[in-house]
């Protein structure tokens, strides 16, 4: 097996002292993907391509002209478009669907001479919280693999887990990469919303989509928040703010003012262990002289219906796209043009997708705008507001990613809301546009990997990864 180097920057110096090639370390992973085919990781692995491009990366690293990211291997979430490859969403409605053009992200990977090695499984358009909503059947945690790998980014999760790739790359609505990071003991960065484009990235809830590195240390999902952030002609959406050197990023250890969800420690809803945790974190920064403090979110029981409310309505609206006649699926069975609408999207959904998009469109139906949509509109700016207020008094909040640490397959997708509930802590960042990582805090007694998020300022990213650094040597 290849040796599992925690940072690009020990990779980069094995590559230029010759002591490791490009080529070597993608043999490695391809190793380590066939080794664990059965954890569902990839829907489709680059193998010869990702060969070929290693062998042309190594002779530019010798002629001194490789790119920052030069043989750093990466895995993408099967929802960001890479031109002249499939891209499904992990969806039967865009199963052979080949992308046209490459989201933005891939082209500033490639442009940086990064290595893709496939495409990841992921929830079904990234609804989801378990991976369990795809289409080409759930991902399996290589921590224990009767387990979920967490969602939507769940295949990416565990690709960097099992050290099938070097970091991957997913995208985060509510907590996509956040939560399955926690899950599979890895980092999962949720920049601000406007710092990565979304340029041919699947579009689930524009308001809330967000690109985000799956890594093992704090210096790779800098360097990869640096890369990738920034303007770019073809997302409106993007903030014109300069992207700090966020690759020199530094270990802070300066004291801070920490706020910590006080009903994270008292609700019945939060796993015991992963209580246990953020108490032992807290008594830790407080020992280290960080002042942290118990705050209670007024709007917390607002956050999870008002994320769906709005996640599905934007949905329900983006989804419109997929109709038989313009990408992808079209059922045989269609006979003319309202059953082609029809037949194509019944049987090319599947069962999460099509309450999403029936939710939404009944939120934003002509009796309910106002009730549903609109009032979700004004409470997101409420919890928008007080996130706000809260962090003009402290640099960071301090929750568990998740309730629970991972759970075992197949229990949790028959109740949709049980699922939904799970997004308690992750949903109040997206809400508020606000960047927050996941950082892993050890293990249960099984073993089962547990994560702590911290949330930051707008743009604060840079604060955000000097402060990890520190916080994963607590
Ligand atoms: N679990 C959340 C949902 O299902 C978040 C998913 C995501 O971030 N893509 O919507």
């Amino acid at each position: 097996m290849a040796k599992n180097y925690s940072s690009y920057i020990e990779i980069k110096s094995g590559l230029t002292s010759g002591e490791i090639t490009a080529e070597g370390l993608v043999k490695g992973y391809l190793q380590q993907i066939k080794a664990n085919a059965h954890l569902n990781v990839f829907n489709e692995v680059f193998e010869d391509e990702a060969l070929a491009s290693a062998k042309d990366i190594d002779a530019r690293i010798s002629n001194g002209t490789a790119g920052k990211l030069a043989g750093m291997v990466i895995a993408i979430k099967d929802n960001i478009c890479y031109k002249g490859h499939k891209v499904s969403a992990s969806s039967k409605i865009l199963e052979n669907f080949t992308s046209i053009y490459s989201s933005t992200v891939v082209e500033r990977l490639l442009a940086e001479d990064a290595i893709i090695i496939g495409r990841c499984n992921c929830d079904e358009f990234a609804m989801g919280a378990a991976n369990e909503n795809s289409f080409f059947g759930p991902v399996k945690n290589h921590a224990d693999e009767t387990r979920v790998s967490g969602g939507s980014s769940g295949g990416s999760a565990v690709a960097v887990q099992a050290g099938m790739c070097h970091a991957a790359i997913g995208t985060d609505t509510g907590g996509s990469v956040r939560q399955p990071a926690a899950f599979c003991g890895v980092i999962g960065l949720k920049p601000t919303y406007g710092r990565i484009s979304r340029h041919g990235v699947i579009s689930y809830a524009s308001s809330f989509d967000q690109v985000g590195p799956l890594t093992k240390s704090v210096s790779d999902a800098s360097l990869l928040l640096e890369i990738l952030a920034g303007t770019d002609e073809y997302d409106s959406t993007l903030s014109q703010k300069p992207v700090p050197q966020h690759r020199d990023f530094k270990k802070d250890t300066g004291k801070k003012n920490i706020a910590y969800l006080q009903e994270a420690l008292s609700s019945p809803g939060v796993d015991a262990d992963v209580k246990a945790t953020l108490t032992s974190y807290i008594e830790k920064l407080r020992a280290d002289g960080h002042t942290v403090k118990p705050i209670s979110f007024e709007y917390l029981e607002y956050l999870v219906p008002t994320y769906y409310i709005l996640a599905m309505a934007e949905a329900s609206s983006n989804l419109a796209r997929y109709d038989g006649v313009h990408y992808g699926y079209r059922s045989p069975n269609a006979t003319d043009l309202e059953s082609t609408y029809k037949l194509s999207r019944s049987e090319g959904f599947g069962k999460e997708v099509k309450r999403r998009i029936m939710l939404g469109t009944f939120v934003l139906s002509a009796g309910y705008y106002d009730a549903y949509y609109a009032k979700a509109q004004k409470v997101r700016r409420l919890i928008q507001n007080k996130t706000n207020e809260i962090l003009a008094d402290f640099d960071f909040i301090l929750t568990p990613t998740a309730p629970e640490p991972a759970f075992p397959l197949g229990v949790k997708e028959k109740d949709p809301v049980v699922t939904y509930l799970h997004d308690i802590f992750t949903v109040q960042a997206s809400l508020a546009g606000m960047p927050a990582i996941s950082l892993p805090a050890g293990n249960n007694s099984k073993g089962l990997p547990l994560g702590l998020q911290l949330l930051a300022k707008s743009f604060a990213e840079q604060e955000l990864l000097n402060f990890s650094e520190y916080f994963l040597q607590l």
